[in-house]
């Protein structure tokens, strides 16, 4: 004999949320009918999901109270709505008329609630303050020189112990993308060389040929005359990188890094936050868009071997980890996509070189669309 659903119970069929479906199952009670899902199952009484949800909806604010009255990506929606688009909340086994009493209910007589009027459309905060981590980067993100007055001047000094100064915040941000890598990571060179006079006659470039550029060139991550050493995580990484073409014979070589590195870890900066657990969401997830953001302007693949626009931006980037004392930066790969993982380090020092050897290039694939001419000076 089955009570009668309720909509004070749910289950854990109810939740996509792996983190809900573990607490549901935890604190589940009787089995019964449940009233979101229509499934008989062992009920959850929905109290034990109020801590979670106070914190994942500390993350939304009325829509009026957003920096412009809406965001400018995300359309402005009920709750329910935007927990389950922005974090995939409920399963689709609840029906979608019943998942309306779920915050009602949850937050019942509770006047403190983080949003009293459940349909008000609303907008995650963590991108509509009034102040946000992601607004700090503002002239980072713009692209066109011509729509804003100042470009970043890579030649001013960076001083980021100034409390307050934007340099300083923007280190503040960067912080929390710092990672530690440990001794002896292997790490491809690639050169597109060999020694000797044809296929017919040819050798892997001697070690002390596969180090960075003496000469130093302005590249992604540094100005001309910075020596950085760029090395990747994988062969074929390496061989993207130099963009051969398809029966080039190359050279590559392994390297060892020598010592732990203090990187800027832009490859993998995301870690996954837990909504319902995580303390100063909003703040977190700022940051977090930051990154994410930071890193695809990093890794944005570029027509020539360089691109004054693109280079303004990584360089001024490089020059604030640099100013951090950071070892160097790991992004991801524009031209070995998606896994493709670089490392640019800032002493090209740190690490032994072993193994050279040629390899043939069998296989380059293209695809491509049209591009309209564009100009900077229209
Ligand atoms: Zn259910």
């Amino acid at each position: 004999m089955t009570m009668k659903a309720s909509e004070y119970f749910c289950c854990e069929a109810c939740f996509e949320h792996a983190w809900l479906r573990g607490l549901a199952k935890e604190k589940s009670e009787s089995q019964g009918r449940c009233f979101y899902c229509d499934t008989v199952s062992a009920l959850t009484p929905i109290d034990a999901f109020r801590t979670g949800f106070t914190n994942l909806l500390g993350d939304y604010i009325p829509v009026e109270g957003a920096n412009g009255g809406r965001d400018s990506y995300f359309p402005s929606v009920p709750m329910v709505e935007a927990v389950q688009r922005d974090w995939k909340v409920f399963s689709n086994r609840c029906l979608p008329e019943r998942i309306e009493y779920f915050l009602p209910s949850l937050f019942n007589g509770d006047r403190d609630s983080p949003a009293r009027d459940f349909q008000a459309p609303v907008v995650p905060f963590h991108r509509n303050a009034m102040s946000t981590a992601f607004g700090k980067w503002f002239q980072f993100w713009m692209i066109d020189p011509t729509a804003f007055s100042k470009r970043i001047d890579p030649d001013e000094p960076l001083d980021i112990d100034t409390i307050a100064t934007l340099p300083n915040q923007q280190a503040q941000h960067l912080k929390y993308f710092v990672r530690t890598l440990s001794p002896a990571q292997q790490l491809w060179r690639a050169r597109g060389d060999y020694a000797g006079t044809s296929e017919w006659d040819c050798q892997p470039l001697p070690r002390h040929q596969m180090g960075h550029n003496p000469k130093c060139p302005a590249s992604r991550l540094n100005r001309s005359g910075e020596a950085v050493l760029y090395a990747a995580e994988a062969e074929k990484t390496a061989i993207a990188e130099i963009r051969p073409g398809r029966g080039f014979i190359c050279t590559t070589c392994e390297l060892t890094t020598k010592r732990p590195l203090e990187v800027l870890d832009l490859a993998s900066p995301l870690a996954e936050l837990n909504p319902f657990t995580h303390e100063h969401l909003s703040w977190h997830l700022d940051l977090q868009r930051v990154a994410r953001n930071v890193s695809a302007h990093i890794a944005q693949p570029i027509s020539r071997g360089e691109d004054s626009v693109v280079y303004n931006k990584t360089q001024y980037l490089a020059k604030l980890v640099r100013t951090m004392k950071l070892d160097g930066i790991r992004f991801s790969s524009s031209l070995d996509t998606p896994s493709g993982v670089n490392l640019a380090l800032f002493d090209p020092s740190a690490v032994e070189y072993s193994n050279a050897r040629l390899v043939t290039i069998t296989n380059t694939q293209i695809s491509y669309e049209i591009k309209q001419p564009s100009s900077l000076n229209k």
